[in-house]
């Protein structure tokens, strides 16, 4: 049942892999934090060389500011950072301060916004999460510090005429950079939280997938799971020994097409269209079939469901197929029937030799005390002995019909002439309205017993001074919505009648409507089961009306010609 395991699936579908900052090295997470503040020095180097080349070139502060930081990107680089605790690194952003003030104190007046280019060593201190306060602190101070650096080294007058900002800026710079610094790290700290929940539910997760591994594994059950391209996507160790056992000799491992797959008689190949996997990648679902898979003394028999899975969008996913091995209950259930079959059998015989002498002691015996107790005999012995041949029957409505020419008139007069003693017995009357004949193709054994049951029925369940009548009729084409010929017997009685809802159970095995059950009248409530079963073989069926304490009738329509495809003898 398998197909090709070619596609298990261990990346994202579209194959798409995301790297985090996280995964990175800690030398690489630290050049990449230092790296934009080397671009933008190097950016407005270039700029103030092309606004004012003199200032570039006139004052050392530009150049080694810019040579300061360099050399710092170039040891973030290259500190093997691993060997030292992590706060260690906080050396480049804080010896960036020292390099940004000269470098800061140079351009200042060439270029507006030079005083954020602080704005990277403290977001780099806030963000690094390591020491959120200390970290804020030390941005903030080394802020002030190059803000401050040109007044405090004497460099300009304060407050700073020439700036257009007078005090704004020295006291400015600091207090947004110390908002900034917060900022970064409250953003850091609610990533973190973030990431930390992401990893207690990834780590959930891989504990229920270990657990789901586990018992898909132990489980006894062969579970099957194949994604919508037909590709294994899961397949347990029940599955591999069942799949193994289909596997024809010679082969490795085959593909659902090639295994040894056969109807549940465990002779009858299933073609490969409608083996159950295919099926179930087509979208449908079912729920216990049963097979046969492998040959001769291997073979097993397995009940196969299967449901599809969906995705997110309600389309096709895949589908899961369930395998369980059912070959001793199918075993058991054969030896029960093989019993059943083998005791009635074994029971009728006698039986009948039984009641044919209770008969004729009944006949010639003069006293009326035994006269009862042989009646009550016979009457225990012919429950006894619709019983067994109830049981057989159960077994029989399952086996293909043997039709032949069969005049049903002369079939219903049989069954009258044998309900007859029944009938008198009982106080009912018997009509018959029958053609002298009306021949149909059909199986005279099944359609004798129809007629049997039905009528012993009536019989039975219409008491004293009732009437039952039986009548025959072809049902023209004409007026039938078929387009064939019908036959029609109808068993009408003037009997208990039923409720409409026993009606509507009575097809069912072993159903026995309440108040007959109680009138202890005998039946198996077999008997209608096995007869609509009949009837159905021949491609009719039974229809019931009926009415409480009114009366019942049953009829029965078959096919004049037969359905057509049965065996004929
Ligand atoms: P059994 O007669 O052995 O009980 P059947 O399968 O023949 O089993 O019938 C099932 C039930 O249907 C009966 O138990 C009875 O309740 C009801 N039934 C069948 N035929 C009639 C009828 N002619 N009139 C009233 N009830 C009937």
């Amino acid at each position: 049942m398998i197909v090709p395991r070619t596609g298990q699936r261990a990346v994202p579908r579209d194959g798409h892999r995301v790297h985090h900052f996280g995964d990175l090295s800690l030398r690489w997470r630290i050049l990449l934090s230092q790296l934009p503040l080397t671009v933008s020095a190097v950016l407005v180097t270039l700029a103030v060389l092309l606004i004012d080349p003199h200032l570039a070139t006139g004052s050392p502060h530009l150049l080694g500011g810019l040579a300061g930081i360099l050399a710092l990107t170039v040891a973030a680089a290259a500190v093997p950072w691993q060997r030292f605790p992590p706060i260690a690194y906080w050396v480049i952003p804080l010896a960036d301060f020292v390099a940004i003030a000269p470098f800061w104190a140079a351009a200042r007046y060439a270029l507006d916004g030079m005083s954020m280019l602080v704005a990277f060593p403290v977001f780099w201190l806030a963000w690094s999460g390591i020491r959120p306060v200390l970290g804020i602190t030390l941005g903030v101070l080394g802020s002030a510090a190059v803000t401050w650096w040109p007044y405090l080294t004497g460099g300009a007058p304060f407050p700073d005429a020439t700036a257009d900002s007078n005090l704004g800026r020295p006291v400015i710079v600091p207090v947004l950079t110390l908002a900034l610094a917060i900022a970064a790290s409250v953003l850091t700290r609610s990533m973190d939280r973030q990431s930390g929940e992401l990893q207690a539910s990834l780590d959930y997760a891989a504990t229920q997938n270990r657990m789901l591994h586990t018992v898909v594994e132990t489980s006894e059950v062969g579970i099957l799971v194949v994604d919508r391209d037909g590709h294994d996507v899961l397949m347990n160790q029940a599955q591999r020994r069942m799949h193994f056992i289909g596997v024809p000799s010679g082969m490795d491992d085959g593909a659902e097409a090639d295994l040894h797959l056969f109807e549940s008689d465990g002779t009858t190949p299933v073609p490969p269209a409608e083996r159950p996997v295919r099926r179930a990648l087509q979208g449908e679902s079912f729920r216990g079939e049963i097979y046969a898979i492998g040959i001769d003394g291997s073979q097993q028999h397995m009940s196969v469901s299967a449901a599809p899975m969906v995705d997110e969008r309600g389309e096709f996913d895949g589908t899961v197929v369930i395998f369980q091995n059912v070959t001793d209950l199918i075993g058991a259930i054969r030896a029960r029937e093989q019993f059943v079959a083998e005791v009635t059998h074994e029971f009728r015989t006698p039986l009948t030799s039984i009641i044919g002498y209770l008969d004729l002691a009944l006949e010639a015996e003069r006293d009326p005390a035994v006269g009862r107790y042989l009646t009550t005999s016979v009457r225990n012995a012919e429950r006894l002995l619709t019983l067994v041949t109830n049981l057989l029957d159960a077994r029989a409505s399952t086996s293909a019909i043997t039709v032949q020419d069969v005049d049903l008139a002369r079939l219903a007069r049989y069954s009258l002439d044998s309900a007859a003693v029944h009938a008198q017995r009982g106080g009912v009357d018997v009509v018959s309205r029958l053609p002298d004949q009306l021949e149909v193709l059909a199986d005279p054994v099944k359609l004798g017993q129809v007629i049997d049951n039905l009528l012993s029925n009536a019989i039975k369940y219409t008491p004293r001074g009732g009437t039952v009548t039986v009548s025959l009729r072809r049902v023209p084409a004409g007026e039938s919505d078929e387009g064939k010929d019908w036959a029609e017997v109808r068993i009408q009685d003037t009997g208990i009648g039923m409720t409409d809802q026993e009606r509507a159970d009575l097809f069912t095995n072993y159903y026995r409507a309440e108040h007959v059950r109680q009138a202890a009248i005998p039946g198996t409530g077999l008997g209608l089961a096995i007869s609509q079963g009949f009837v159905r073989q021949h491609g009719g069926d039974i229809t019931v009306t009926s009415q409480r304490r009114v009366g019942s009738t049953f009829t029965v329509r078959i096919p004049v010609d037969g359905r057509g495809e049965e065996h004929h003898c």
